[in-house]
Parts: structure tokens; C-alpha cells; sequence
């Protein structure tokens, strides 16, 4: 018999190589992806590279061209949305204006027939855990984005699904909500050791959330990983190029010729500037002033791009 440590644990999500035609426009081709219980994945990448479609294929709405999806050893096949366990989260959060937080949260139960004491017990459990238990009777057109994003998470985690999937669930709300709303998130990933699929254009909120990040671009797996694994090891430049705040440098000219390479990319924060002479001359143009650190945008001579340096806390050029 094999040692139960040394068999690899069935992936709680396994994707086989899925095609997604829309007429004759290809949305994916060829994902596949194995996302283990518990896991929180991100799926990143620009607008219009696939995120939703796949998310949407996972969640039953809609059906593949090619290739299969199976949710916890079962083939999904053509099984419908409300017979999968998953459970999805909007960026609209489709809540009811007209209900209080616990009846839009207990509409996630319309399909159990759960006693009354029972669904009772669960509406308030899920509202303890986004901590909406204090509003249970208020109505949801008198709720801040972020209550209502929190009764949305509250309907989905209310039925137990095995499965979350979020869609750019936090795009409609202001940059200080986003930040204690993926705290949140992560918080409960944490307590209730679901499986998560992310959908983001956001690579802060992919970076700072998810256990592995996929990169999609026009419909393709670029590279899988965890969020340092991609920042430290790029497989390609698009990756280099699109996780990292600001973007990593890209030489092309003399420079790369130099080390034998096409290209040779530089993250802003592995140059230092100076007053005095150092490896390359140049002149700061734009200085952005952070607080914490300063992004100072130099024109190098001889280097054809405008170049970003990270500078820690306030920099001033005397
Ligand atoms: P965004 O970040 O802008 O939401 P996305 O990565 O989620 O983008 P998708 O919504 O998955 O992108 O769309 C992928 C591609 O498939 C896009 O080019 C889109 O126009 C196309 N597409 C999506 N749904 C359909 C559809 N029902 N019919 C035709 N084309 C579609």
C-alpha cells in the first residue's frame, strides 16, 4: 500500500485543458490548473484576457468547447450552476435593496429545505462571521459598500459551499474600503479554510491574498505560482512586466546586447540614485512623493525608455 503521505492529495479543482470559442473568437485555450482544498487562488491578468469566463465556467454558467472541470474528484460534465458546490460572488453585488441583511443573507438557503431553527442558526453564523450580527434588521439600501459587499460574502458562505468564487468582488468601492475589505476576505479564508478563486485585475490584491497567482493573458496560462515566486522569478516578460508596483524596467538597447539577452529588466527598487557618479548619468524628471517611499522617473542617457527608481521614504535631490 503506498504511504498515505507520499500519494499527492486530489486537487480540489481540476481543470484539463478547456477551450472557450465564443463564435470563432477563442477566449481560452488549453488552461489547465489544479487548485488543491483550501487553497486561495488569484486568476490575473488585463481586461479581456479570460478571468471571468473561466471563473464562470467553473461556477456552471456556461459550458466549455473543450476539456473538463471536476470539483472534488466529480466531473462537472454539463451539471447546472445551483447543483455544483460553488458559490459565487459578484462585483455587483445583486443583493435586495428591499430585505434586511439576514433575509438577503438567508436567500443563500433558499434551495437546502432546512428546518426553520436550523437555517435560523446558520444565518446567524454567517452573519457573526462578517461581523454583520448588529445589522441583521437593517434594511440593505441603508448600507455603506462595504456592508453590502460583507452581506454578499454572507449569502455565499451561509450555504457551506466547498467552492468560493470570487468576481473583482471589491472594484466598486473606495481605495481605503478595498484595503480593509481584502483583510477581510482573508481573515476568512483563514477561519474557514475554504477553497478560493480570486478574479482580479488588481495585482496588490492578488498579491497580498492569494496562496497562487495564474496569470491569463488572451486567453492563456502564462505562469502559476506563488505571489513572491512571480515577483522573484518571472517565467516571461509579460509577468515581469505586470506584477510589480511600479513596473520593472525594461533595457532593450546596448544594455541587453551586453549580457547576450534580448531584454534585461530592473525592479525600481534594485537601483539606488545618487548625486555622485555611479554606473549610469541621467536626470530625475517626475519625483512622486509617497511618504514611504519616492518614485522618481529618470531619463538615463544612452537608455531609450524613462526609467523608475525606487527610493526608500522621502528623497529630495538637494
Ligand atoms: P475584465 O477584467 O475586463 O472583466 P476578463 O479577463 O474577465 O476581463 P472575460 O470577460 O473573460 O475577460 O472575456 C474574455 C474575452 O472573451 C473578451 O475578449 C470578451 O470580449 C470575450 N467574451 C466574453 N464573453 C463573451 C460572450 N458572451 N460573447 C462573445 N465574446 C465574449
Amino acid at each position: 500500500m503506498p504511504d498515505a503521505d507520499s500519494t499527492p492529495a486530489r486537487p480540489m479543482i481540476d481543470i484539463s485543458n478547456i477551450r472557450k470559442l465564443f463564435g470563432t473568437f477563442e477566449a481560452l485555450d488549453s488552461i489547465t490548473l489544479q487548485v488543491q482544498e483550501g487553497e486561495f487562488f488569484s486568476l490575473l491578468g488585463p481586461s479581456g484576457c479570460g478571468k471571468t469566463t473561466l471563473l464562470r465556467l467553473i461556477a456552471g454558467f456556461g459550458e466549455p468547447t473543450a476539456g473538463t472541470i471536476a470539483i472534488d474528484g466529480q466531473d462537472m460534465g454539463s451539471r447546472p450552476a445551483n447543483r455544483r458546490p460553488t458559490n459565487m460572488v459578484f462585483q455587483s453585488y445583486a443583493i435586495f435593496p428591499h430585505m434586511n441583511v439576514a433575509e438577503n443573507v438567508a436567500y443563500g438557503l433558499r434551495r437546502l429545505r432546512l428546518g426553520k431553527e436550523d437555517a435560523k442558526n446558520r444565518v446567524q453564523e454567517a452573519l457573526d462571521r462578517v461581523e454583520l450580527g448588529a445589522l441583521a434588521s437593517r434594511r440593505a439600501n441603508e448600507l455603506s459598500g462595504g456592508q453590502r459587499q460583507r452581506v454578499a460574502i454572507g449569502r455565499a458562505i451561509v450555504r457551506g459551499p466547498e467552492v468560493f468564487l470570487f468576481d473583482e468582488p471589491l472594484s466598486n468601492l473606495d481605495a481605503e474600503l478595498r484595503v480593509d475589505m481584502r483583510v477581510e476576505i482573508s481573515r476568512l479564508h483563514n477561519e474557514i479554510g475554504a477553497t478560493m478563486i480570486y478574479v482580479t485585475h488588481d495585482q496588490v490584491e492578488a498579491m497580498t491574498m492569494a496562496d497562487k497567482i495564474v496569470v491569463l493573458n488572451a486567453g492563456v496560462i502564462e505562469q502559476v505560482g506563488s505571489p513572491l515566486e512571480l515577483y522573484e522569478n518571472p517565467r516571461n516578460r509579460f509577468v515581469a512586466e505586470f506584477i510589480g508596483s511600479p513596473k520593472m524596467n525594461i533595457l532593450t538597447g546596448v544594455q541587453a546586447a551586453e549580457k547576450q539577452a534580448r531584454s534585461i529588466g530592473i525592479r525600481p527598487e534594485h537601483l539606488t540614485i545618487s548625486t555622485e557618479a555611479g554606473d549610469w548619468k541621467g536626470t530625475v524628471g517626475i519625483s512622486e512623493h509617497l511618504g514611504s517611499d519616492t518614485f522618481l522617473r529618470v531619463d538615463v542617457e544612452g537608455v531609450a525608455a524613462t526609467m523608475t527608481v525606487r527610493a526608500p521614504g522621502i528623497y529630495k535631490l538637494e
